[in-house]
C-alpha cells in the first residue's frame, strides 16, 4: 500500500456520513490495470468499519448532492414561506377569544 496520498483525494477528511461521523481514511488499492482510490471508516464500533467506499463513487454522490443543494428560486420561495409561517404563528393565537368576548359583552 502506497502512502503518496495528496491532492488525489478531494474529500480527504470527509466523514463517515452513513454512520459514525468520524473522518474517513483515504487510501489506495492496486487493481490489475490501475490503482483505485477509496475511503475507509476506521471506527471499530461503526457499521461501516472496514468497508471501503470507492472514491469515484463517493465523490460522484457528493457532487450530485452539492448540485442538488444549490438554492433554486423555488426553494428560496418555499423557505421564505416557511419562515413567514413560523414567524406569524405567535401573532395569531388560536381563537381571538379576549376580543370576541369583549364584543359580545358589549352587544348584550
Ligand atoms: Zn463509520
Amino acid at each position: 500500500m502506497r502512502k503518496n496520498i495528496g491532492n488525489d483525494f478531494a474529500l480527504r477528511g470527509f466523514v463517515c456520513y452513513a454512520n459514525c461521523g468520524v473522518p474517513l481514511r483515504s487510501s489506495w488499492s492496486t487493481g490489475k490495470t490501475r490503482r483505485y482510490a477509496y475511503y475507509l471508516c476506521q471506527t471499530k464500533s461503526c457499521a461501516s468499519y472496514g468497508k471501503s467506499i470507492a472514491r469515484d463513487k463517493i465523490e460522484g454522490e457528493i457532487g450530485a448532492l452539492i448540485k442538488s443543494l444549490q438554492p433554486t428560486k423555488q426553494l428560496l420561495t418555499l423557505a421564505k414561506a416557511m419562515l413567514e409561517t413560523l414567524g406569524n404563528r405567535p401573532y395569531h393565537p388560536a381563537p381571538d377569544s379576549a376580543q370576541t368576548g369583549l364584543r359580545r359583552a358589549h352587544s348584550i
